[in-house]
């Protein structure tokens, strides 16, 4: 089912998502399924599953290092299938442009329109670690809002190079990303939502934003949003904070704000133990504000752990 539709069915009621990040090649799905399972009680209607960039791994050849593009992660559609069979959840799979041709992306969306994956998350990706910004691939979507039209494209039966019509074909309902702290990139917070009303008029069904940790920013953002005729569902993504690192690696990898507050808290932390409980806290704290305001969702940036998940859950729903 659409995530437009679950959002419809709750009737004003918040309901509970979260995102997971498929584990490093090696590992087996059952890890994962033993991430999912805790969560399953708080009935998430859809879980969504990102997809990494390639990577270069530098192999030695007798002392000289040959560069390699290699993929560090299990592919999303597959793992999305299983997810949906074994839960019988929704499931959502990130679909980026970075490091995928049009021709590549259409035939990941073909697999997943053939699976039964009714939503896909339409993103850039990020810059390759090597690289100091993005570069677009050979034949690929240079930003989101035109990876949104070729989804759209499909919608209508408009593959790369045929049309193919009748009643059994994609119908898609498209999350975009959205930032309440501006994106990295942008030069100010109102030329990025104006780049997210492109992707809405491109076809964008809904939004969900990177994770903040003061609500005022995002109820800020919902309101410039609406001001500029974006009037789609804007989910919130929130990830609670689980060790002291978090407060350097976050605002330098998302380029956001730690309210001091939560800076001082976890500074006081005598262990990473005690940082997650006050990452819980705070995680808890916001999302009963952000419910009280009637959001569509709270979605949970879980990164594959899924116990400080369950604990704001088991407080919030
Ligand atoms: P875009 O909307 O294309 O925007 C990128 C930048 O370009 C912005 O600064 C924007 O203002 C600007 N811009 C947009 N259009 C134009 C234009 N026409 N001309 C000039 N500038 C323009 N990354 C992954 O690799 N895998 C994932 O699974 C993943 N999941 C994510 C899930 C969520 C909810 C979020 C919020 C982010 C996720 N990301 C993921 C990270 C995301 O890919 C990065 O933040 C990326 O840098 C931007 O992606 P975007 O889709 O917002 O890009």
């Amino acid at each position: 089912m659409k995530v437009t539709d679950h959002i419809k069915n709750a009737n004003g009621n918040t309901l509970f998502s979260f995102e997971i990040i498929p584990p490093v090649k090696g590992n087996s799905i059952q890890d994962l399924y033993d991430n999912i399972d805790p969560l399953m009680e708080f009935k998430p209607p859809f879980i969504d599953v990102t997809t990494s960039r390639e990577e270069y791994i530098y192999v030695d050849k007798a002392g000289l290092y040959d560069k390699k593009i290699t993929r560090m992660r299990p592919g999303t559609v597959g793992i999305c299938a299983s997810i949906k069979h074994k839960f019988n959840v929704d499931t959502i799979p990130h679909v980026i442009c970075g490091g995928f041709t049009k021709a590549e992306t259409e035939y990941m969306l073909i697999d997943c329109h053939y699976l039964g994956i009714d939503n896909v998350m339409a993103l850039r990706g990020d810059a390759m670690k090597e690289e100091k910004y993005f570069i677009p691939t050979e034949d690929g979507n240079c930003y989101a809002n035109e990876l949104v039209t070729q989804i759209q494209n499909l919608n209508k039966g408009k593959y790369l190079h045929d049309d193919v019509q009748g009643d059994d074909g994609p119908d898609f309902c498209i999350g975009v990303a959205g930032y309440p702290e501006k994106h990295m990139e942008a030069p100010s917070l109102k030329s990025d939502l104006k780049r997210l009303k492109e992707k809405v008029d491109a076809g964008a069904d809904y939004v969900v934003t990177q994770m903040f940790f003061d609500n005022q920013k995002f109820f800020e953002f919902v309101a410039a949003a609406k001001a500029i005729g974006i009037n789609v569902p804007i989910i919130p993504g929130i990830k609670p904070i689980a060790v002291k690192r978090h407060l350097q690696l976050l605002p330098q990898i998302f380029s956001l704000d730690v309210p001091q507050d939560l800076v001082e808290a976890v500074e006081n932390c005598k262990d990473n133990a005690a940082v997650r409980e006050v990452g819980i806290e705070w995680a808890i704290q916001q999302s009963k504000e952000l419910k009280a305001a009637g959001v569509p969702v709270l979605h949970y940036y879980s990164m594959g752990k899924s116990n400080n998940i369950k604990a704001i859950a088991k407080q919030v729903f």
